[in-house]
């Protein structure tokens, strides 16, 4: 947390984009656990600060993790607007995109004095709330700290929630009875996990009969649309003016989470995005245009056509090369786009079709020439390693690719072409994929393909190439696979944060009774009750096994048409 000064400095250099609601009687405190230059970065944090701040029976403030060492910190967590301890709030919210953020959920609610195990909460406590994607794709790992989720996209949900939080008689117990009304809440202290001798989760009991919780989700995204609220040069996308231009992804990668939990793919309509990037280009030159994959978004070359003709920069997420045309290409080149993401995920056409990418080498050769013959200076190549059935001739696959993909550039005539970034991420298997029973490759044998991919990629001229640690991808796939007995790791993390990986090397075996290896590099059996299973995302147990099968017969699936299919539930 800043300094009381650096808090009103903060306070005085943001830019807030719509008027807040006469204040409430219920007081929330929407905590982001991750810095304030990350959480004022991310749209999800932003629209439910709006949603919270609008609601008329609500007073809402904002709180985020300390900034620094866990030296530098405050004795207190307090609100970033009226400087409030937060456990003095009704409700503390935390909103959560990311699984390795769960460790500062514990570093937030230690600061804030308020107990961690949700179970040793008295009367005067706050409520625990938490929400976003990482939690709604498994809140397991988190179940004994937090008193309530809200499983789904808040929009649905807030509002439902709020209304019995805000009903007489106000009392912990009183307004988590009345959630449980609220589909796609989960009280975790109503269900009851049940293991089997050898340590498998064979159920999950709740106290009322329910059999699961479905997620929520926006039906018409044109509802409700979702961009920067409050700007901040200070954000990490600080000199960016953000627009959610859909949810999901049609695609299908099997490794991908998005394209599965989002089901079914939803686009804004080009007015509706046009309508938010207008008041966007008074505060930004930069338009970032926030998918999982912006290419497939309709009218996206007109939008982006558009965005530049007004003076600004268009900035997509991420593009599918296949899907980028040369009108789109020079859109991007024209508004001084310097580099531009392609996401070809693996290097060879088998690795490819194993993860459904539905994407030749020709098709990415030609992407590359377009967008630096369109103008664009340089081309960031994201690549993974340690998918399934990846073979040392697939991982050579990636530097052939890229040395291909540079030829082409230089094949395009421009006096000066751009540098390429590499960057490489192990594969962490996701629930809620076709790769959720899949196990994470072990970590010395993602170290040996990384290492040989920076010396072949570091040897290529005009080549650089940045790695993501296997360590943090084991952090990771632990967080997003675990189930509550993940807890004590939790908290074991929370205790020695500057020695996590020591922490989990010691665990490593079984030492404390919970083996994080179990959640990482162990394959379910297909048959497995899966932690996450009581969670209805609407997509078909029995389509991801399809797809999983398809995976390994090298077989690929077309993208969603969700006028006419209802091949995995959710259409
Ligand atoms: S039902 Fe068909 S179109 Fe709809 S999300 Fe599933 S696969 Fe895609």
């Amino acid at each position: 947390m800043p300094r009381h000064s650096d808090r009103l400095v903060r306070l005085a250099a943001e830019r807030r984009l719509f008027a807040a609601g006469p204040s409430g009687p219920l007081s929330v405190c929407l905590v982001y656990p991750n810095t304030y230059p990350v959480a004022m970065a991310n749209l999800g944090f932003q629209a439910v600060l709006r949603l919270l701040a609008e609601d008329a029976r609500v007073t809402c403030d904002r709180a985020f993790l300390p900034d620094g060492p866990r030296a530098g910190w405050p004795r207190t967590l307090r609100s970033f607007e009226h400087d409030r301890p937060v456990r003095d709030f009704d409700v503390v919210a935390f909103s959560l995109s990311f699984e390795t953020d769960y460790i500062h959920v514990l570093d937030c609610l230690a600061l804030a004095g308020v107990p961690l195990a949700r179970a040793e909460r008295g009367p005067d406590a706050p409520l625990v709330v938490a929400g976003g994607p990482a939690t709604f794709l498994n809140p397991e790992p988190l179940a004994e700290f937090v008193d309530l989720f809200l499983i789904g996209e808040a929009e649905e949900m807030l509002g439902e929630f709020l209304d019995g939080a805000t009903a007489e008689p106000f009392s912990r117990a009183a307004v988590l009875a009345r959630a449980e009304d609220v589909e796609g809440a989960y009280r975790p202290d109503r269900w009851t996990p049940e293991y089997d001798g050898a340590d498998d989760l064979v159920g999950f009991r709740h106290a009322g009969g329910k059999s699961r919780v479905a997620r929520r989700y926006v039906a018409d995204l044109d509802r409700w649309p979702t961009r920067s609220e409050v700007l901040s040069r200070e954000a990490v996308f600080g000199d960016m003016y953000l627009v959610e231009a859909s949810r999901g992804c049609e695609w299908g990668c099997r490794f991908c989470a998005a394209g599965f939990m989002y089901r079914p793919v939803r686009y804004r309509s080009p007015d509706v995005l046009r309508a938010g990037i207008a008041p966007g280009l008074d505060e930004r030159r930069t338009i970032g245009l926030v998918g999982a994959e912006m290419a497939s978004q309709p009218g996206i070359a007109a939008l982006c056509q558009e965005i530049a003709m007004r003076g600004g920069r268009p900035s997509p997420s991420s593009l599918k090369a296949d899907l980028i045309t040369p009108a789109l290409a020079r859109a991007l080149g024209a508004a001084g786009n310097r580099s531009v993401t392609v996401a070809p995920e693996a290097g060879s056409e088998r690795m490819r079709r194993v993860i459904n990418k539905n994407l030749t080498e020709a098709e990415i050769l030609r992407a590359a020439e377009w967008l630096v013959g369109g103008g664009v200076d340089a081309l960031k190549l994201y690549v993974m390693v340690g998918l399934p059935t990846e073979t040392a001739a697939d991982v050579d696959g990636i530097v052939d690719l890229t040395r291909k993909v540079r030829a082409r550039l230089l094949d395009t005539g421009r006096a000066r072409v751009g540098r390429i970034l590499v960057s490489i991420n192990p594969f962490v298997p996701k629930p809620w994929t076709p790769f959720q029973w899949e196990p994470m490759e072990d970590i010395p044998s993602l170290r040996r393909k990384l290492g040989h991919l920076r010396r072949a990629l570091g040897a290529i001229p005009g080549v650089d190439v940045e790695t993501e640690s296997p360590r943090e991808a084991y952090l990771q796939t632990l967080l997003s696979r675990g189930d509550r007995r993940v807890a004590t790791v939790l908290a074991r993390l929370h205790a020695r944060p500057d020695a996590w990986w020591p922490t989990l090397k010691a665990l490593r075996g079984g030492a404390d009774g919970v083996d994080p290896d179990r959640f990482v590099h162990r394959g379910w059996r297909l048959d497995a009750l899966l932690p996450w299973d009581f969670v209805d995302h609407a997509v078909d147990k029995r389509y991801l096994l399809a797809e999983r099968r398809k995976a390994f017969a090298e077989l690929q699936t077309p993208p969603c048409d969700t006028p006419t299919c209802h091949t995995c539930g959710a259409c």
